[in-house]
């Protein structure tokens, strides 16, 4: 198999008086330029299709978007919150358990890296500015692929070996960030002032790394390091579902006992 498919979580957006699904380009871009078939899945067919929407796919990206509601970590909200979708909060916590439950690696973006933390068991700051006073501007007015904040790697960590950097300058466009880091997770990658950046999951576990910043608007850049992150989930999807039809193969020929796992 050559090209992975890469479940993309989507969007809902009224545009030219419409409501569309649909998700930023530079997503698909940015998995399609990796040599992964990017496939949109939409929040519109509901919790219970989402496990179904994966059997036909090899990975899972988590975009970027609105808040997540912080009663999934028994928050109330703060003033400061952002808009929330509570479908598409339902829809991509059905996806996140259905990807770990069926092994796929997983790559978060931005809102991806906080639900991947809040479906673990982790919370969020709902708001830097009023909740963390003093830290670097983490939502400046720049272009979206503006380098505006320094970012540390730990060396040797999923996140370093994808990137090929253990330090970089990444662009930033978030409010939100993690708080408490969920127990499956390892922190990889801060900004200057301490924020998380990067988080990945523990080697025995699935598969699993995501960022805070928006790697798939330098789709266009060969040069960018971030390319490496969409390299890396479809490497691994590609891996993952060689592995997956070779044993389908051997169990075909009596090779493996049907009922391993
Ligand atoms: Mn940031």
């Amino acid at each position: 198999m050559t090209a992975p498919r890469i479940a993309v979580s989507g969007v809902l957006r009224d545009w030219h008086n419409a409501r569309r699904v649909g998700v930023n380009a530079a997503y698909v871009s940015a998995v399609a330029g990796a040599g992964g078939i990017p496939l949109i899945l939409s929040q519109l067919m509901g919790t219970a299709g989402a496990p179904r929407a994966l059997e036909g796919c090899d990975g899972l990206l988590l975009t970027g978007g609105e808040d997540l509601d912080p009663a999934h970590y028994g928050e109330a909200p703060s003033p400061a919150l952002g808009a929330v979708d509570h479908e598409r909060d339902r829809f991509e916590l059905a996806l996140f358990s259905a990807a770990r439950a069926a092994r796929l690696p997983v790559l978060g973006i931005c809102r991806g890296i906080q639900l991947i933390n809040v479906a673990l068991g982790g919370t969020l700051y709902q708001d830097l500015r009023s909740e963390r006073p003093g830290s670097i501007d983490h939502d400046p007015p720049a272009a979206r692929d503006a380098r505006v904040h320094h970012v540390r790697l730990a060396a040797g960590s999923r996140a370093a070996r994808a990137l090929g950097v253990e330090r970089l300058v990444p662009n930033s466009f978030h409010h939100q960030a993690l708080k408490d880091i969920a127990p499956a997770l390892v922190a990889t990658g801060w900004s200057d002032d301490g924020v998380i950046e990067a988080v990945e999951g523990r080697p025995e576990d699935p598969w699993l790394l995501a960022v805070q910043w928006h790697p798939e608007e330098m789709h266009a850049d060969v040069a960018a390091p971030e390319r490496g992150l969409f390299s890396a989930v479809v490497d691994e999807a590609r891996r993952a579902a060689n592995d997956r039809r070779g044993t389908d193969a051997r169990r075909e020929t009596g090779l493996v006992d049907a009922q391993a796992p």
